[in-house]
């Protein structure tokens, strides 16, 4: 049997595996894509500051620590060339620590208050061991200047248990869980000294090498605790939590630094707080975006006018997961677009602009795939199913340009492990390459 996956595809989708592992959250995802960037030459810039640009700096700006948007100034005079944009999103569905998190279960367990993020598949999430990643404010020098840590437990901590079949005989005809009654995890046995209270910041205390008192606040998510891996015959498919949408971030992140220079300004966006709307000042519904291009160009020597004239000669691509052909369920699927597993990138299109796809964008991205030499796949909801939405309409109401919605297939999209296909990712990010580097 000749090999289906090469090594390139192989040693690129292990990367993602790594990639994910060391990106529990939106913000480790973001230290993570500073830290490959910054060998690669890209340098932090400050938002409080003046900027100074000249054409092949590679340049990067964080927001709230969870989003990131990198550049490489193009070659060209930007209002003739303008920016071509990779965007995508940081997080992923999940559960956030509430403040007060503690509850005793008849002073035997503690366990914890947690609020749902985003849309996750809640079933997805019982009976895992589970770990904490996130971020702990601490104690600055001034009430305006606390300082940031980042947090992730290196070993399982918590678990949210089924109830046993014999308590819920009706558990196979579809199982309902209650946000706050069934999801909380159990984090420890109340034993002697662990009543008083204060476990969680404690542990926290303990790992940061700081006192207990000097914890401000966290923001705190559950995490899968386990890596994840390749399954299949030939190990042609990639199982693992927060494909969506960190498989486009790692996708683009590469692209970026191995893309040849191009006349148009390169940038790639790491939006946060796309499951739950985007609506924050990380999110792609924020000025972030808008106000970063301007100052692009304001740091040129550029004014607004050629600011506007750039936007015209710009073109987004909005990288979000789509929905491949499910084995079990192919009947909820569109008769004609159905998009499978290791087929290539898709695009995703939308008569009521869920996407922003339009036929001139879609058309774009195809002769982009064949110029890279990669299959690419449509995909379209089944018109009596409403379907998701993503980035890419968001940004189009506050970016005036041109924008296309495409992702890589996979299933189980917001479940706890997500399933791929290994060839797709170096395939979208060879897509991603050459809509960076073709003028
Ligand atoms: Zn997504």
């Amino acid at each position: 049997m000749k090999n289906y996956i090469n090594v390139t595809e192989r040693n690129f989708a292990q990367a993602l595996l790594d990639f994910i592992e060391e990106s529990p959250s939106a913000f480790h995802a973001v230290e993570r894509i500073k830290q490959f960037l910054v060998p690669q030459g890209f340098r932090e810039l400050s938002m409080n500051e003046k900027w100074s640009l000249t054409s092949g700096g590679k340049f990067f700006v964080t927001r709230n620590n969870s989003a990131l948007i990198a550049f490489i100034v193009g070659q060209g005079e930007p209002e003739q060339h303008g920016f071509r944009l990779l965007a995508a999103h940081t997080d992923s569905p999940s559960f956030r620590v509430k403040t007060l998190p503690e509850i005793s279960v008849e002073g035997h367990y503690l366990k914890l208050n947690v609020e749902t993020y985003g849309g996750p598949i809640l079933n997805t999430w019982l009976d895992r061991p589970l770990s904490l990643a996130g971020r702990i404010i601490l104690r600055g020098e001034s009430p305006f200047s606390p300082q940031i840590k980042l947090f992730h437990s290196d070993r399982p901590l918590l678990v949210i248990p089924n109830l046993a079949i014999h308590m819920n005989r009706k558990v196979n005809e579809g199982l309902e869980l209650n946000k706050q009654k069934d999801m909380l995890p159990l984090l420890a046995q109340i034993t002697e000294g662990l009543e008083k209270g204060g476990v969680l910041i404690n542990l926290l205390a303990e790992t940061l090498n700081c006192l207990p008192e000097d914890i401000l606040d966290f923001d705190l998510f559950l995490c899968e605790s386990e890596k994840g891996c390749f399954v299949g015959l030939q190990q042609e498919f990639i199982s693992s939590s927060r494909l969506d949408d960190l498989a486009m971030i790692h996708a683009g992140m590469y692209a970026i630094t191995q893309a040849k220079p191009s006349l148009a300004t390169q940038v790639l966006v790491c939006f946060d707080h796309e499951e739950c709307g985007s609506t924050s000042r990380q999110g792609a519904a924020s000025p972030l975006l808008y106000h970063v291009l301007e100052r692009i160009m304001l740091a040129q020597k550029k004014d607004r006018e050629n600011y506007f004239q750039a936007l015209e000669h710009s073109f987004l691509i909005s990288a979000d997961m789509a929905h491949a052909l499910h084995p079990n369920s192919s009947e909820k699927h569109d008769p004609t677009n159905r998009p499978i597993l290791n087929g290539g990138p898709v695009i995703k299109l939308s008569a009521n602009q869920n996407y922003t796809t339009d036929a001139e964008s879609s058309a774009i991205v195809t002769a982009l795939c064949q110029l890279a030499n990669v299959p690419v796949q449509t995909f379209v909801n089944r018109s009596d199913e409403r379907g998701g939405s993503t980035i890419g309409p968001i940004s189009s109401t506050h970016l005036d340009i041109r924008s296309v919605d495409i992702g890589n297939p996979i299933l189980g999209m917001h479940s706890l492990r997500e399933l791929g296909g290994v060839k797709d990712h170096l395939a979208m990010a060879n897509l991603i390459s050459a809509f960076f580097e073709t003028d």
